[in-house]
């Protein structure tokens, strides 16, 4: 097996990983409260989806 000639230096590693980042979840503003909501999912400060009111609080 191939071994590395040279240590990769802690700049080159760094610089590969640049575009290596955490996604955060899609995350919007709901419409009802304007609180940060999950996309696609009821909102769990006000209990709305699509303006109606789906879970009681
Ligand atoms: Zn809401």
């Amino acid at each position: 097996m191939a071994v590395p000639f040279r240590r990769t230096s802690k700049t080159a590693k760094r610089q590969r990983r640049t575009h290596i980042k955490l996604s955060v979840p899609g995350m919007v503003a709901c419409p009802n409260c304007g609180e940060m909501k999950l996309a696609h999912r009821v909102c769990k400060e006000c209990g709305t989806y699509k303006g109606k009111e789906v879970v009681n609080k």
